[in-house]
C-alpha cells in the first residue's frame, strides 16, 4: 500500500454537478486529488470545466464523510457494523411489507448516483418489495419539460446535441440562468454568438450575465411565459411564416391547435406579459424566419403550476417552425443534476420501467416479470409529492431515500420534515449527515463518484463511464453495493460483481438501451440513446420522423390563468436559483475552501426601487414571510432585478433556506412543486 501511495494515477470521470457532464482526466495520489484535466476528445466540453468541476472535489475527502452505518437509539445514533444495518433494515421493510402491505414502502433515487444504481433502487422497489413508488428529483425539477415533450413529440429528452444548440442560428433561453447553472454549454453559445453572429435571445425575471450578453433581453412578468410563447406562434401562423410542409408531413392536430390560439392576442399577451405587441410581431418574425432555432429551458419555465403547460408551448412553436429534426434545431431542457437524466431513464419513476415503457403496459411488465422472476405491481406509484402527502394521511409508513437531501430540497420542508417524523421507519444514504439523515432511523454511509465505476447521462442523452479513482473511503459503500446487500438480505440473491453487470441486463430489457455497453463506452467514448442493438446511437433526434405510431408529431393545446399569488399583503414576488460557485444547498461545494471563501453564503436580492421604497442600504436584515414560513437574511442591492422582485439563491440550508418560503402548490401535470411562485411581505429587521 505505501508503494502505491507514491504513484500519481489519472482516471477519467465525469463531472458530478450539473447536466453539461465534462468529462476530464482526475490526476491522484492515494487519496490526494491533485488536478483536474480535461481531454480534448470529452464529447460535451472539449477542454473547458468550470470552477465546481475543476475545484469542487475537496468533499470527497471531506472530515465530515460518515464511515459508519447508524441506528437510532431513542434519541441519539449509535454507530453500528454493516452486517447489523443491513439486516436491521431488511428485517424492518419486510415487517412493513407484510403488515401494511407493499405500497406503505417507498424509494427515493439520487440524480448524483449512477444508472446502474438508479436501475437498481427500482429493481429493489419493484422486484423486491413490490410496489411502484420510486421517484427521483427530476421531479423537482425538468419532470414538467419530459411532459410536455411526450405530448408533443415523444421523447423527454434534449432532441439533439449541445453541438447543435452551438450550431444554432437563434438560440432562445427561457428562464434559465445558463451562465452560472450550466458554464460550459453558456460558454459555447456566447462563442457561436461571438464568432459567427449566430443571435441569443434571452427571457427571465432576472438580468443576469446572459442577459447582458443576449441580442436581446426580455423581461416578461412572473410566470407570463406560456402567454408570449402561444402569441408569437399565433401570429406566426396568423401570418402565414409557419413551415407548411414541415406540418403537413410530420404534425399531427394543426387546425385543433390553431383554434386553441384564439384568445392569445398580441394585445392580450403585451397586457399578460409587459412585452409590446410592436416586440412580440417583431420576435415572431425572428422566430419564424431565422434558418435554424433552439430553445433552451430551466427552472423558470418547469418550477410553476403552469410549467407543463409551458413547456408544451414551447414544443408547439418548435413544430410550427419546423423546428425538430435537423442540425442547430430542437427542444433542450437543461438538466440540472449531472445524471437527472439518467435517474429517470433507468426507471426510478412510479410510472415508467427503464426506458420511459409504462408500467401500466401488460407485454412491457411481462417481460420484466419473466426476468425478474416475481410478479409486479400494475399500478402507477406514488411520486415525491405524493409520497410526503400519503405518509401526512398515514398511508405511507416508510421511506428509503437515497442520496438526497430531500429535508431541505422540497418545497415548503417545514410540511416534508413533519412528515418524516411520523413515519415508522426511515432509512437515508449519503456521504453526510445531512438535515435529512437526521430524521433517519438507519443512516448509511455512501461513496462519491470518484470511488466507484458506473455511468452517468448528461442533458443531451449522452451516456458516459466513470472509472474508479481510489477504493471507497473505508467504511462506506458504493449505493449499488449497499442496495444489492438489502435485496439479498430479503432473500432475492442478484449478484451482481460489477456495474457493467447491471447495464448489461438494463441493455437486455429496455430497448431505448439495446446496444449500450461497457465496451462502447470505454475511455471517452460516449453514446447518445436511444441505442440499437449493433450499437447506433442518436445524437440527433426526430430525423425520421417521431416517435408515435404514425411517426408524427402532435400540437398539443394549452390555456393560461396566471397562477402566482401576489396581493397587497403578501406584496413581493421571489424567485431563486443557483449561482455559478454552489451547487444547490451547497452540502458539496461548501466543502470546497476557496469556493466558500469566494461565496460565502446566500443573500436577498433586491432592486434599487424597493431598496429606496423600504429605506434599505447594502446588508441590511430582514425577515421575509410566505403563507407557509419565513426566512432570515442580509440584503444586497442589484440592478439584476427589478420593482417588486426578489432573488435568493439556492446555497443556504439555515435560515435563509428557500424552501422555508415555497408551499404546496405544484405543477399540475407533473406534481413538481412550484418554488418560483412564492408571494412575501417583507419586515426589516436591521436597515443599517
Ligand atoms: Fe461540471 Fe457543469 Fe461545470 Fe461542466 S459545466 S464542469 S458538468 S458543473
Amino acid at each position: 500500500a505505501a508503494m502505491r501511495e507514491e504513484v500519481i494515477d489519472k482516471k477519467k470521470t465525469v463531472c458530478t454537478y450539473c447536466g453539461v457532464g465534462c468529462s476530464f482526466d482526475v490526476w491522484t495520489k492515494g487519496r490526494k486529488i491533485l488536478k483536474v484535466e480535461p481531454h480534448p476528445h470529452s464529447p460535451a466540453n472539449g477542454i473547458s470545466t468550470c470552477v465546481k468541476g475543476k475545484f469542487g472535489w475537496d468533499y470527497v475527502n471531506s472530515e465530515e464523510r460518515l464511515t459508519k452505518p447508524l441506528i437510532r437509539r431513542e434519541d441519539h445514533f449509535e454507530e453500528v457494523d454493516w452486517d447489523e444495518a443491513i439486516s436491521y433494515v431488511a428485517q424492518r421493510f419486510s415487517e412493513i411489507k407484510k403488515e401494511k402491505g407493499s405500497d406503505h414502502l417507498a424509494f427515493i433515487s439520487s440524480s448524483k448516483a449512477t444508472n446502474e444504481e438508479s436501475y437498481l433502487m427500482q429493481k429493489l422497489s419493484r422486484q423486491v418489495i413490490g410496489t411502484n413508488n420510486v421517484d427521483n428529483c427530476s421531479r423537482y425539477c425538468q419532470a414538467p419539460a419530459t411532459m410536455g415533450l411526450f405530448r408533443t413529440v415523444g421523447y423527454g429528452g434534449d432532441s439533439g446535441s449541445i453541438s447543435d444548440i452551438a450550431e444554432a442560428k437563434l438560440v432562445l433561453t427561457v428562464g434559465s440562468n445558463t451562465a452560472e447553472s450550466h458554464p460550459v454549454l453558456a460558454s459555447k453559445i456566447k462563442r457561436s454568438q461571438k464568432l459567427f453572429g449566430h443571435k441569443l435571445y434571452v427571457f427571465d425575471l432576472r438580468k443576469h450575465e446572459m442577459a447582458k450578453r443576449a441580442d436581446r433581453f426580455f423581461q416578461p412578468k412572473p410566470g407570463t411565459d406560456l402567454v408570449w410563447l402561444s402569441a408569437i406562434t399565433k401570429y406566426i401562423l396568423d401570418q402565414g411564416w409557419h413551415d407548411q410542409t414541415f406540418l403537413q408531413e410530420w404534425v399531427n392536430g394543426l387546425e385543433d391547435y390553431r383554434s386553441s390560439l384564439e384568445p392569445f392576442t398580441l394585445e392580450y399577451a403585451s397586457d399578460m406579459t409587459g412585452i409590446s405587441a410592436e416586440e412580440l410581431k417583431d420576435l415572431a418574425e425572428e422566430v419564424a424566419h431565422a434558418e435554424s432555432v433552439a430553445i433552451c429551458w430551466a427552472m423558470g419555465v418547469t418550477q410553476h403550476v403552469r410549467g407543463s403547460d409551458t413547456s408544451t408551448a414551447i414544443s408547439n412553436l418548435l413544430l410550427i417552425t419546423g423546428n425538430y429534426g435537423k442540425p442547430g434545431t430542437g427542444a433542450y431542457p437543461l438538466r440540472g443534476h449531472n445524471n437527472v437524466q439518467g435517474c429517470s431513464d433507468f426507471g426510478s419513476m412510479p410510472n415508467f420501467f427503464p426506458g420511459y415503457e409504462k408500467v401500466t403496459e401488460n407485454d412491457v411488465r411481462k417481460r420484466y416479470e419473466a426476468a425478474w422472476k416475481v410478479v409486479l405491481p400494475e399500478e402507477i406509484g406514488m411520486d415525491n409529492h405524493e409520497m410526503i402527502e400519503a405518509i401526512h394521511k398515514g398511508e405511507l409508513s416508510s421511506m428509503y431515500v437515497m442520496g438526497e437531501d430531500t429535508g431541505v430540497v422540497d418545497a415548503n420542508i417545514n410540511y416534508v420534515t413533519a412528515a418524516f417524523e411520523k413515519l415508522d421507519f426511515f432509512v437515508v444514504q449519503d456521504l453526510f449527515l445531512t438535515k435529512t439523515a437526521e430524521y433517519a432511523d438507519v443512516v448509511l454511509p455512501a461513496s462519491p463518484s470518484l470511488e466507484k465505476e458506473g455511468t452517468f447521462t448528461n442533458t443531451e442523452r449522452r451516456i458516459q463511464r466513470l472509472y474508479q479513482s481510489f477504493p471507497p473511503l473505508e467504511g462506506t459503500n458504493p449505493d449499488w453495493k449497499i442496495i444489492q446487500l438489502i435485496a439479498k438480505e430479503m432473500g432475492h440473491d442478484w449478484g451482481y460483481t460489477h456495474p457493467s453487470e447491471i447495464m448489461e441486463e438494463a441493455a437486455s430489457l429496455a430497448p431505448l438501451f439495446a446496444g449500450v455497453s461497457y465496451e462502447r463506452l470505454e475511455g471517452y467514448q460516449s453514446l447518445q440513446w436511444p441505442v440499437a442493438v449493433d450499437g447506433t446511437d442518436q445524437p440527433l433526434l426526430f430525423t425520421e420522423g417521431f416517435p408515435f405510431e404514425d411517426g408524427k408529431a402532435r400540437l398539443y393545446p394549452v390555456d393560461f390563468e396566471l397562477t402566482h399569488d401576489t396581493d397587497e399583503e403578501y406584496d413581493l414576488h421571489v424567485n431563486n436559483g443557483r449561482l455559478l460557485e454552489h451547487f444547490h444547498e451547497g452540502n458539496m461545494t461548501y466543502k470546497s475552501e476557496g469556493i466558500t471563501r469566494k461565496t460565502p453564503r446566500a443573500f436577498i436580492e433586491i432592486s434599487e426601487d424597493l431598496a429606496e421604497e423600504r429605506g434599505l442600504k447594502e446588508g441590511a436584515k430582514v425577515k421575509l414571510i410566505s403563507r407557509t414560513g419565513e426566512a432570515v437574511g442580509h440584503v444586497t442591492v442589484t440592478d439584476r432585478v427589478k420593482g417588486k422582485e426578489i432573488f435568493i439563491p439556492l446555497n443556504d440550508n439555515g435560515e435563509l433556506s428557500i424552501n422555508l418560503l415555497t408551499d404546496n402548490r405544484v405543477d399540475k401535470d407533473s406534481n413538481t412543486p412550484a418554488y418560483k411562485e412564492i408571494a412575501v411581505k417583507m419586515k426589516v429587521l436591521k436597515k443599517k
